[in-house]
């Protein structure tokens, strides 16, 4: 998404309001979900980005395939991938690298490659995305790892697979640091969740800005505002959960954890935040957490929809604890559910009014 204002002014450092870029290379292992994902963001929408229709944001392009109209061909007026050219050449500062999709080692291998993204303008041979980080990454301001498999490698990098995919902290090295001194920023999520991306985008923005303070990130270099809490303790039905009320098949409002849910120890804000526009969200809605934004995934959260080991233990528990809260509770329920005696409950009216029919 390349405005025509910003396409003017972004190319050659002439602009009278500095533009920061964003590069967006989609061309790691993946289904592109990510930037479908980002489609659907409403807090801040890409579009509210893009436009710098909020307070304080820099003039932003955003150089992203998914939606570019920029199409030309190679070496023509608007060629889409004459920019990531420029970053190559130093044209473009500052700029977010934004990463979609697991590298895969190209080391592991006599021929061939796995995945690529234009041409080397050197040897017009196509040039490896794993290449492509090693050059934009150290002239990148920031670098965002954005969905699972950009993060941590993600379905793409399970055991056995061919490729030898990985994520991009395991691509560069987890201790590195932009030359602006940001790590590695992962917005995980298999897709990312829309609102967790564009909100990290705008943090990233502000922050190259010189409006924001360094970003917090956990171990896993995760926001610490959005990865903090687990599922479970932003789940409609935790509440089921407590009371020992399990659901045994799909379409139950109760606790999924005997189908599979691995909310209690999945760090995701996903049931708190909705999925759009505050809607939706896994659990909410009757899906069970697949631990999609765990570094362990998908390996170690398999099979899907067996009732996790740990989750054996605690709705054993929970199921004989909830059980005699659940009778306590709907005790006091009843008392409560009723006006206390003092007031005018009854068949006759001390007001006087008398019903017209
Ligand atoms: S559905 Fe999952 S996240 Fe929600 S209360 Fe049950 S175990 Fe926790
Ligand atoms: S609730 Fe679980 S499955 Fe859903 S997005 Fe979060 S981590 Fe992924």
């Amino acid at each position: 998404m390349t405005t025509e204002a910003t396409a003017a002014t972004g190319a050659t450092g002439t602009e009278e309001e500095p533009v920061v870029h964003i590069l967006w290379i989609n061309a790691g292992l993946s289904c592109d979900g990510d930037s479908v994902a980002l489609t659907a963001a409403t807090q801040p929408s890409i579009e509210e980005i893009v436009l710098g229709a909020l307070p304080g944001l820099p003039k932003v392009a955003v150089h992203w395939p998914l939606i570019d109209f920029e199409c030309g061909p190679d070496l023509g007026a608007d060629t889409f991938i004459e920019w990531f050219y420029r970053a190559e050449r130093g044209e473009l500062e500052p700029f977010v690298l934004v990463v979609e999709g697991s590298i895969p080692n190209e080391a592991i291998k006599d021929e061939g490659y796995w995945c690529g993204f234009g041409n080397d303008p050197e040897t017009g041979q196509p040039r490896t995305t794993s290449a492509w980080l090693d050059i934009l990454a150290p002239r990148a301001t920031a670098v965002l790892a954005a969905g699972t498999c950009a993060a941590y490698g993600g379905i793409h990098a399970m055991e056995g697979n061919p490729t030898g995919a990985m994520g991009v902290a395991d691509h560069l090295g987890w201790d590195w640091k932009s030359k602006a001194g940001l790590p590695i920023v992962n917005v995980p999520g298999c897709p990312t969740h829309p609102d967790n991306l564009s909100e990290t985008i705008l943090y990233l923005l502000y922050q190259v800005n010189g409006q924001a303070p360094m970003i917090p990130l956990d171990e896993a270099l995760r926001p610490t505002w959005l990865f903090g809490r687990t599922v479970h303790e932003g789940c409609d039905r935790a509440g089921y959960y407590e009371q020992g009320q399990f659901a045994k098949e799909y379409g139950s409002p109760t606790c999924l954890v005997k189908l599979g849910c691995w909310g209690p120890v999945v760090k995701c804000n996903v049931p708190k935040r909705g999925w759009i526009n505050g809607i939706g969200g896994c659990p909410n809605v009757g899906g069970i957490c697949i631990a999609c934004t765990m570094p362990g995934f998908p390996d170690k959260f398999m099979p899907f929809m067996d009732e996790p080991p740990g989750g054996k233990v605690s709705a054993t528990f929970s199921g004989a604890y909830g059980g005699v809260i659940r009778t306590l509770r709907a005790v006091t329920q009843r008392t409560l559910d009723k006006e206390p005696k003092w007031r005018h409950k009854g068949r006759t009216l001390s007001t006087g009014y008398k019903a017209p029919w």
